[in-house]
């Protein structure tokens, strides 16, 4: 079994009245990408504030590489790489100066961090920007910017937090990429996000996050198999009568329906024939429809069943 990078046991953080984190524990180990997935408000940023003693908690226990997390525990604080969710960098130095400045917290050689600066440079893709200020960079320049301030000493662990809130698509996939690249190079990764695609996209481990507790933890097809979901059916189709709808959900598997006067949509748990045994139904009544897709279990679906509230927000 891999070293553990980061233990966290029952922690338990308020702020006031509000129970931020409720007993929440992780075993984070060497050369994962952990993910940890939950919509806004579950505890996701405080979670990491936490880990990296900027913020004071009620209960609980932190260890990272083994040994416990302090404010003052600096040698464990060099080998962490952070990029906060919010940007921080500084307006009045240039896009290298400001790579220059935050990795020379950590590494005073001056020939190694010049090295260091430019490697950070290039894996985030600023080369024609060196000489910027950060006002004149686009959002999705801005986060890589951030990123390259975050992982410019080399850190063993990094932790990123929502680092692609807002970022056009080519700079969200500069960044998911990098995030891979960063591991393969031996890093391990805390990433945070609400976007369940990200996160099924880059993370071998996955803990799902609600109202500051650990809801599911696994791989994303450990978490897709808790569920009763194997399969989501969907018919675009008009005037269909509720006894069609009751028809359908008689079916074997079929464990719900919905319908919006546009679209049917057939929830189904195991069973292989579910697409071909819906249609012959309408067909049998004559049924005209248009398109039909069928949809495999998301991490929104293991999302929906364990706290029967969508991951997603709305403006998303
Ligand atoms: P996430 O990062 O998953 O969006 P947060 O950790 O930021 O969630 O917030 C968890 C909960 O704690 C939310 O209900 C939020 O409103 C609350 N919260 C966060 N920071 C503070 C604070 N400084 N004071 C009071 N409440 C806070
Ligand atoms: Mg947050």
């Amino acid at each position: 079994m891999a070293n553990s990078v980061v233990k966290i046991n029952n922690l338990v953080k308020r702020y006031g009245e509000l129970i931020a984190l409720d007993h929440f524990s992780l075993d984070i180990k060497e050369g994962e990408v952990f993910g940890l997935l939950g919509p806004n408000g579950s505890g996701k940023t405080t979670t990491i504030n936490c880990l990296l003693s900027l913020l004071a908690f009620d209960k609980g226990d932190i260890e990272v590489f083994g040994k416990e997390m302090s404010p003052t525990a600096y040698d464990i604080k060099k080998e962490i790489g952070v990029i906060m969710q919010n940007v921080a960098v500084y307006e009045e130095l240039t896009v290298s100066e400001n790579i220059d400045y935050f990795c020379g917290l950590y590494i005073t050689d001056k020939e190694e961090r010049r090295k260091c600066v430019e490697d950070a440079i290039k894996f985030v893709g600023l080369e024609d920007f060196r000489k910027f200020y950060p006002k004149k960079l686009s959002g999705g320049l801005l986060r890589r910017l951030n990123i390259a301030c975050g992982i410019a000493h080399k850190p063993k662990l990094i932790i990123l937090d929502e680092p692609t809130v807002a970022v056009d698509p080519q700079s969200r996939n500069n960044i998911l990429e990098g995030i891979q690249k960063l591991n393969k190079q031996g890093a391990t990764i805390i990433y945070t996000s609400h976007y369940m695609e990200e996160v099924e996209q880059i993370c071998t481990r996955i803990a799902i996050m609600d109202k500051g507790r650990k809801i599911a933890e696994g791989t994303k097809d450990e978490l897709k198999r808790m569920i009763r979901n194997t399969e989501t059916v969907n018919i675009e189709i008009l005037d269909v009568s509720e006894d069609i709808i009751k028809e359908i959900s008689a079916l074997p598997h079929v464990y719900d329906t919905a319908y919006d006067g546009e679209k049917l949509t057939v929830y189904c748990s195991g069973g292989k024939h579910n697409l071909i045994r819906i249609l012959d139904v309408l067909q049998k009544h004559d049924m005209a429809f248009g398109r039909v897709y069928s949809e495999l279990p998301t991490l929104n679906d293991v999302f929906l069943e364990i706290t029967g509230k969508a991951l997603r927000d709305k403006e998303d």
